[in-house]
């Protein structure tokens, strides 16, 4: 079970999350919709301390952590417990995309080498590069890099995997191979929380769907709920417009 109580987050004086909260339980996928500006990548980057909220708390299990205060070594743990998926992928350009997904095993968790490599291996195979694996960013499409990017987040098997608007830096030709990657690893039970634009996968794939608005969650609930049975004018009205 992971819940995320009461997120708040200003700058300067612009109030961007006004009391956020959501809960999943494992295994299910949760999309984050609203208008440009209405703090969904905020939200995000708070879960893992790429921004420090002004208050909040994060459960995953029996941990719970306050996204103000939480001290060093409890940020570590978090991101060590989720994976984080950037809309620029930010990948290491210098190294192959086997380098990019190993980089972090070895590096911050210690894993021996040549384990660090089969996993790494197999988390490239599981998002279709088993024929990539000595390819550098530079000669990977951007799907494909964006897929590197995502074995890198699934290699080191975290809670939750955290997705920034993982399609919108991408040409449309290539966004349905990462969603198709993204609709693999939520069948196959991966627990993701997904900023996205994408109405597609938020109604087929997601299990639940957050509607956010000027810092606020205006409505959640199934797709179908969503989708079809909105309640708020709102999401409608927001719905309307992108479809
Ligand atoms: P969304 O992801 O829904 O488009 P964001 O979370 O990116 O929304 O942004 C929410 C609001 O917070 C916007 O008004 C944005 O300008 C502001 N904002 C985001 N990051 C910063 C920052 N680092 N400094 C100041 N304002 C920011």
């Amino acid at each position: 079970m992971i819940e995320i109580q009461h997120v708040s987050k200003s700058f300067g004086g612009n109030q961007v999350l006004k009391d956020v909260s959501l809960s999943l339980e494992h295994g299910q996928v949760v999309a984050i919709l609203g208008p440009s500006g209405s703090g969904k990548t905020t939200f995000l980057r708070s879960l893992n301390f790429l921004e420090r909220a002004d208050s909040g708390t994060l459960r995953l299990g029996d941990d719970v952590y306050d996204l103000h205060s939480a001290n060093k070594k409890q940020v570590l743990e978090v991101r060590r417990k989720t994976g984080f998926v950037f809309q620029h992928y930010n990948l290491f350009a210098n190294m192959t995309a086997l380098g990019n997904v190993m980089e972090g095993l070895v590096t911050a968790r210690k894993v021996p080498k040549k384990e660090a490599e089969r996993i790494a291996k197999e988390a490239l195979d599981k998002v279709g590069l088993s024929d990539r694996y000595d390819y550098y960013p530079a000669q990977l499409s951007g799907g494909q890099q964006q897929r590197v990017s995502i074995a890198r987040a699934i290699a080191t098997n975290p809670e939750v995997i955290l997705f920034d608007e993982p399609t919108s830096a991408l040409d449309p030709e290539l966004i349905g191979e990462v969603l198709a990657v993204m609709q693999d690893l939520a069948q196959s039970g991966t627990t993701m929380i997904v900023v996205t634009h994408e109405m597609g996968f938020a109604r087929n794939v997601a299990d639940k769907v957050l509607f956010m608005e000027g810092g606020v969650v205006v409505e959640e609930g199934t797709p179908d709920r969503i989708f079809n049975h909105a309640r708020q004018e709102r999401t409608r009205e927001f719905l309307q417009r992108v479809s």
